[in-house]
């Protein structure tokens, strides 16, 4: 583990002068960490449509991950500046930054859903150790505390990896045949007399790609009481030549077969 990368991370969670969350050039407020030239990018980014039904990315229902109701994202990961951000956000991220995207992911979930919607907690995806160590932060977790706070309600720790300390013993019985498979567990002490306290919960991670991570995560807590599960991501990762049909993504090369 290289001493200077956990200094680096380390400086990035203490207050520095605002910078461009894409290119880390000067911005003047930190309210809004983009400069002059990437603002523009940004919103083209966020208000464009989705990748695989050419819908608004809040009218796309083509992107589902099993045992969530639903994952709210902001943007598809996609271009230079989607890829310079998710850069930036995991190794240089400044709390203004998460505070921003909080934001602007409660906004989403409002113009989704109705701005009357909300969750019981905020929850995160689990980061591995030496990951942790390496950035000195976990994004997701960053993420969540944002979102609980514009939702006024908690951030619990939820999730854990499994292998980090005992907590594959609290599995409840009927996920215990999974857990050979799994790299996530629950977080014995969110537990109330062996069930999650929680109907609805949102987890939040950077970004999504197949879904497996998030539905895993969904999964485990479904199994310890929670009613509905929510996803939200700043990014959805496109699934490229694969179609949404019949409840899977679909190749291309195999519709038209
Ligand atoms: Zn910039
Ligand atoms: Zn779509």
């Amino acid at each position: 583990m290289p001493l200077n990368g956990i200094k680096e991370s380390l400086r990035s969670v203490i207050a520095r002068p605002p910078r461009c969350l894409r290119c880390r050039g000067a911005v003047k407020s930190a309210a809004y960490p983009f400069c002059q030239r990437c603002s523009p990018r940004f919103s083209a980014l966020i208000y464009g449509g989705c990748e695989e039904c050419g819908k608004r990315a809040a009218d796309c229902t083509c992107f589902s991950v099993g045992g969530t109701v639903r994952v709210y994202w902001l943007f598809s990961y996609k271009g230079d500046t989607a890829r310079g951000i998710i850069y930036f956000l995991k190794r240089r991220a400044s709390f203004e930054d998460y505070q921003y995207l909080g934001l602007k992911l409660r906004e989403r979930v409002a113009e989704i859903s109705g701005v009357g919607m909300s969750f019981d907690c905020v929850t995160f995806v689990p980061r591995k150790r030496d990951a942790f160590l390496f950035y000195g932060y976990n994004h997701a977790e960053q993420l969540a505390k944002q979102l609980a706070k514009r939702f006024g309600i908690p951030c619990v720790d939820l999730l854990a990896h499994t292998g980090t300390g005992g907590e594959q013993k609290r599995l409840s019985k009927e996920y215990r045949g999974l857990a050979a498979k799994t790299r996530f567990c629950i977080n014995g002490e969110a537990l109330a007399d062996g069930r999650l306290p929680y109907r609805r919960v949102l987890i939040a991670d950077d970004i999504v790609t197949t879904g497996t991570t998030m539905g895993e995560c969904a999964q485990i807590l479904k199994s310890y009481g929670v009613k509905q599960v929510y996803g939200a991501a700043i990014a959805r990762t496109p699934r490229g030549n694969k179609i949404w049909m019949g409840g899977r993504y679909v190749p291309l090369s195999e519709v038209k077969k």
